[in-house]
């Protein structure tokens, strides 16, 4: 008996629509995959006997304008839109009648649309009940294998990013590659170079997005995948930090990677940036010739040069670009207990607030990473000082005093004296020599001479 499967009654009421008006529709790839894992779908995608005019005529809100008579149908269920995308089987002269039974549609359509797919585990379809699985998706989806349908080498070839894909839905999944599959990857993997920019990030960002981030770069790194990707990343490995009363035992790559693993902020820049930080190392290298020590000066300033470069490969947007370089650039932040508050708003000026949380996100998973406890009470105090120093004045215009309490106090009409008496002021919150509290500032007032500020 083939195995069954529930859909949602949504989905099964549209089916039942294209049914009634006589055509046939299945659900296939990635939806019967994630539903059969018991996971949320997006990827709500058809293949149907009905021609993309039928399937208009059918649902008012459809449209379609691409060569492949892909119908898109806006869905709305529990308040969300959904897109449903139908698309006609190829179905080749023969068979353009439809007069020929179910078997002949299996045979020959279904089957064009399951061989195209990439890997076994996408390439189920289901007509509501039952699942049709001609490539053994089931057996692989159970098993945890990502497997290309038909010979890997032959499917690579014709689309290199399933390579990427791969990795990706292992990561996704904590699936294995299966061997044969991974062996034509590492084979395959510089074709990789002939994708374009855009198809490869949103792979390798949906990588660092994803539940396994750090096998998933491990994986890259096993395929050579990252070779192509992140050279400089692969450079990293091998890079030895061991030195006398450091921390670090692991080379640079393996650090990377493992503080990726610990990286909790679910962004995947931060993660990039987490898996970036300390890739000017193995430019920065050197040994100091006095002590024997290992280091690595202004390996975040090459670095975030490096994160720059690696950004725009990836065509990423100026706003993840300014935040990858930014978390390289200044990953090395100290949270000493020692700082002057000022120290700590230059902090916050050069990060911005807006990047705080990923850049503590990325200090944490970097002492994870280099096997360090969690956290520190340097670093509490540190949190907590942040939010402290928010609360104190940044510009001028958080003085606790304004132009006319010091128009009235020395009878002054509006003029350049007034703003220069304020930077003063300014000046002396900032360096901490007085609070920022109306008394105070009014008792300076009080010792200044407003003539010697015009
Ligand atoms: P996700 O859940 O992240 O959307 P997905 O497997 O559904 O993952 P999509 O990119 O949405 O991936 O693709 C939908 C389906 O189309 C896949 O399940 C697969 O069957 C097929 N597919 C996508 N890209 C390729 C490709 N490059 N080669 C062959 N088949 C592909
Ligand atoms: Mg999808």
């Amino acid at each position: 008996m083939s195995k069954k499967i529930i859909l949602p009654d949504y989905v099964i009421d549209f089916m039942n629509t294209i049914r009634a008006s006589g055509h046939q529709i299945y659900l296939v790839g990635g939806a019967v995959r994630d539903i059969l894992m018991e996971r949320k779908t997006s990827n709500w995608d058809f293949a149907t006997s009905a021609t993309p005019e039928q399937i208009l005529s059918l649902f008012p809100k459809a449209f379609y304008h691409n060569p492949f008579g892909t119908v898109s149908i806006p869905m709305t269920h529990d308040q969300q839109e959904q897109i449903f995308e139908v698309t006609p089987f190829r179905i080749d002269g023969n068979y353009q009648d439809h007069r020929h039974p179910d078997q002949v549609v299996w045979g020959s359509s279904l089957e064009e649309d399951v061989v195209r797919r990439d890997f076994t585990i996408n390439a189920m379809a289901t007509d509501g009940q039952d699942i049709v699985d001609m490539v053994g998706g089931a057996h692989d989806l159970k098993k945890g294998i990502i497997r290309c349908v038909g010979k890997p080498q032959d499917r690579f070839q014709e689309d290199a990013l399933r390579m990427l894909r791969a990795v990706r839905q292992a990561s996704q999944l904590c699936f294995t590659i299966e061997d044969e599959t991974k062996r034509a990857i590492r084979e395959h993997a510089p074709l990789l170079k002939e994708i374009s920019s855009e198809r490869v990030r949103d792979e390798l960002l949906k990588i660092l997005g994803s539940e396994y981030p750090a096998e998933g770069i491990l994986l890259m790194r096993e395929t050579r995948l990252l070779d192509v990707v992140l050279p400089e990343v692969m450079e990293c490995f091998g890079v030895e930090q061991k030195s006398p009363g450091r921390h670090h035992v692991d080379d640079v790559g393996t650090h990377l990677v493992k503080s990726l693993r610990f990286c909790t902020d679910p962004d995947p820049v931060t993660r990039l940036a987490t898996l970036l930080h300390d890739i000017g190392k193995a430019k920065t290298v050197a040994v100091d010739p006095a002590t024997g020590t290992i280091t690595f000066y202004n390996h975040e300033v090459v670095g975030a040069r490096q994160a720059m470069e690696i950004a725009q490969r990836l065509c990423l947007s100026k706003k993840q670009q300014h935040k990858l370089v930014t978390l390289v650039r200044y990953h090395m932040f100290s949270v000493s207990e020692s700082q002057t508050d000022k120290a700590l708003r230059r902090f916050i000026s050069h990060v911005g607030i807006e990047y705080l949380d990923a850049i503590l996100a990325l200090r944490h998973a970097d002492r994870r990473g280099s096997g360090v406890p969690d956290t520190s009470w340097r670093t509490e105090l540190f949190k907590k000082r942040l939010e402290e120093v928010q609360k104190q004045p940044f510009t001028i215009h958080d003085l606790a005093i304004k132009g006319p309490d010091i128009m009235a106090f020395f009878s002054l009409p509006p003029s350049p004296t007034v703003g220069k008496i304020m930077k003063h002021l300014f000046r002396l919150v900032d360096d901490e020599q007085v609070p920022n509290t109306k008394d105070d500032l009014m008792r300076v007032l009080k010792t200044l001479d407003s003539a010697s500020f015009q």
